[in-house]
């Protein structure tokens, strides 16, 4: 039985392109880049090859990337970057609904002695802006916001965030690491001093990630060696993913448009039948705002584990929002700090398509569905009961 996978947000497969760029890289094309012979220089202009695809996907200029080794340096370089350029600063505004790889981080700084606003949101996902503005002070040294979150797909007004954060004199980071190559994402269009991306999450391979960094942005690596990335991350180069990563961001470059259309059609699908066929589901998420490719969930008085793992007897793989599925024993953040009632938040499910989803997958998940939710209400004696009372057929 072949995988039904659709927990796009998780991880991605490589792209066939991507792992044929690859291979010369891992087998006869092992060069160090920087070394003087031309074994290693071919290897060193290949690199920035990569560097002028990833820079095109987001429209900077090549010497603004610095590769990295996941999204998650990316976004740990940029906030310590910014806090160092302005030591005098101890002020940091982020949201409650970041990645880990930011919010954790914020946290940390927190106990290091550094004053740390997290934005709240609404029960759609959507931003406080009126928040921003109240928290910004001569002493905030930077903004971490994110482009698009990667659990309710919902998207951040980036844009106007950039310039409210510019105008109060403090450095302005985004993680797009869910964005780029499924939205189009341009640098030159608002003021964004750094933004994260990550190569898993478009077709390349785990392991490799970039930074956009602005030019003239005052910036202090973090990693600390070599003179790799011109003394911006220190570190011999991860080639191969490099290099496949690149050729992920050219695909994504040329077919953002036509995935975004065609994958937001099966999400559409996959929503309005679920909607229809599972009583007391819900949507987690502003649906007019959102990623095209994902879809956030609710079954309420059923346990999101349980449908997993009913969902894995079928091979199809999706993610939840509940305790335990991520290795963590809180139930999600992002669902709680929108409010979303607790009976509903251990009954989430996220479902995350790609370029590579078919409508084969989506009637997998249709077929199954209303099946498990059935059998699993059946099974809960809170569900039982609801069934009765709120839930309607
Ligand atoms: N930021 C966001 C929004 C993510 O979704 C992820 C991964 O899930 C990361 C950062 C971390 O990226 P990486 O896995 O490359 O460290």
């Amino acid at each position: 039985m072949s995988v039904v996978y659709l927990d796009n947000n998780a991880t991605t497969r490589v792209a066939d392109e991507v792992r044929e760029v690859m291979l010369p890289y891992l087998s006869d094309l092992y060069g160090n880049p920087s070394s003087m012979h031309t074994f290693g220089g071919q290897v060193h202009r290949t690199i920035e090859r990569a560097r002028e695809h990833i820079a095109l996907l987001i429209y900077a200029e090549p010497e603004e990337i610095v590769f990295t080794s996941c999204g998650t340096e990316s976004d740990n370089t940029a906030i310590m970057s910014a806090l160092l350029s302005s030591p005098e600063k101890r002020h940091i505004i982020t949201t409650r609904v970041e990645h880990p790889a930011v919010l954790n981080y914020c946290k940390t700084l927190a106990r290091r002695g550094y004053r740390v606003t997290f934005l709240s949101v609404d029960k759609l996902g959507r931003l406080n802006i009126d928040e921003l503005y109240s928290s910004l002070s001569d002493d905030t040294a930077v903004v971490s916001v994110m482009y698009a979150n990667n659990e309710n797909g919902v998207i951040f007004p980036v844009q106007e965030i950039a310039s409210i954060v510019k105008s109060a004199g403090a450095i302005f980071h985004t993680d797009a690491v869910q964005a780029a190559g499924k939205l189009p994402v341009n640098v030159k269009e608002f003021p964004v001093d750094m933004m994260s991306l990550s190569g898993h999450k478009m077709h390349a391979p785990k392991g490799v990630g970039a930074l956009y960094i602005r030019r003239a942005t005052r910036f202090s690596p973090y990693i600390i060696g070599g003179h790799q990335e011109k003394g911006r991350r220190g570190g011999t180069e991860n080639v191969a993913s490099i290099i496949g990563f690149g050729k992920a961001a050219e695909i994504a470059q040329e077919h953002v448009e036509s995935d975004d259309s065609r994958v937001r059609g099966l999400r559409d699908r996959l929503e309005e039948e679920l909607l229809q066929t599972c009583p007391g589901a819900l949507i987690n998420g502003d649906r007019g705002n959102r990623l095209p490719n994902t879809l956030n969930m609710s079954f309420e008085y059923v346990e999101g584990e349980a449908i997993l793992l009913r969902l894995n007897e079928f091979n199809i793989c999706a993610s939840s929002g509940s305790a335990c599925t991520s290795g963590s024993l809180e139930p999600s953040h992002v669902l709680r700090a929108m409010g979303v009632p607790f009976t509903a938040i251990h009954g989430s499910v996220r479902f995350s398509l790609s370029r590579y989803t078919t409508d084969d997958d989506i009637d997998a998940v249709l077929r199954n569905m209303p099946g498990i939710i059935k059998e699993l209400r059946q099974l809960s004696p809170y569900g039982r009961n609801a069934d009765k009372t709120k839930i309607k057929n």
